[in-house]
């Protein structure tokens, strides 16, 4: 009896023990959680198996109004570190203080810092991420909260950011290679994500939606006109945007519509798939 009692309390102390350890000590992982997609995929460049990656905002939600499920709240508890984008994305802008208080213990990583913004200072564009030269950036404001995270690692986070680095210096440089025969510089698209893709690469996006609103009568038919004169022959479209606009354009031109998605998460080959479908229109 008193041998059985004994291994109970063993059992016990083994079992609260365990419990006690916060969740990452027994995977030895860094726990990191993001707000979009695109940012998993330079978390899992630079973080490598040193990490796991969760997603706030999961693929086909709308970015500017989700809301988080309780499962993920719960979940955001045992996180370590939280990349933000750091631009007011909506969902960023509603919900990180709310996300600080269910876990005030993370780490939060801002990828913003030492990137040229686009727009006055009461509207900023918030899609950094849509231009690989901005990436670069990111990647390097993300490897130095990761070190800071969990300085063990330094090394290979840092030995990943250079191979990550690399990777995109080429995409850009694809990328600008792809548009150098370019004769015209204008695409029209629904939710005008693109503005820092296109500085880089000199092109121009037509938003349909005028001032982050939908298109008065008066603004689609001033795109009639401009789409006309310019004989553009394809409207874009993101999978999370309602396309009722898009269509109705598309009717009025004789366009086609195709999709470009501003938040896959896989960065480089979206952004290289993209730009293959852009450049096809301005040649
Ligand atoms: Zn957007």
């Amino acid at each position: 009896m008193r041998h059985f009692q004994y291994i109970i309390i063993t059992v016990y102390l083994l079992i609260s023990l365990f419990r006690c350890q916060p969740a990452n000590s027994l995977t030895d992982k860094l726990r990191v959680t993001v707000s979009i997609l695109p940012l998993t995929e330079f978390i899992r460049e630079i973080g490598g198996e040193k990490v796991t990656v969760d997603v706030m905002i999961p693929p086909g939600a709308f970015p500017h109004s989700y809301e988080p499920k309780p499962a993920q709240l719960r979940q955001l508890k045992n996180t370590d570190v939280f990349v933000k984008v750091g631009t007011p994305v909506e969902f960023e802008v509603n919900w990180m203080d709310k996300l600080i208080q269910i876990n005030p213990h993370m780490q939060i990583i801002d990828a913003s810092p030492g990137i040229d913004l686009i727009g006055s200072e009461d509207h900023i564009d918030p899609h950094i991420w849509l231009s690989p030269k901005n990436a670069k950036i990111m990647v390097q404001s993300i490897t130095r909260g990761l070190i800071l995270a969990d300085s063990v690692n330094s090394h290979f986070y840092q030995n990943n950011q250079e191979n990550y680095l690399d990777k995109l210096d080429q995409l850009d440089n694809q990328i600008s290679a792809l548009f150098a025969h370019k004769t015209k510089s204008d695409f029209i698209v629904l939710h005008p994500s693109w503005s820092y893709f296109t500085r880089d690469y000199g092109l121009n996006q037509i938003g349909i939606e005028h001032e982050g609103k939908e298109p008065s009568a008066r603004h689609l038919q001033l795109l009639i006109d401009e789409a006309n004169q310019k004989e553009i022959a394809v409207v874009f479209i993101a999978p999370q945007d309602n396309p009722k606009n898009a269509f109705t354009l598309a009717n009025e031109i004789s366009a086609n519509i195709q999709t470009i998605d501003p938040l896959d998460g896989n960065y480089i080959a979206n952004l290289t798939h993209v730009a293959q479908l852009v450049s096809e229109t301005l040649k």
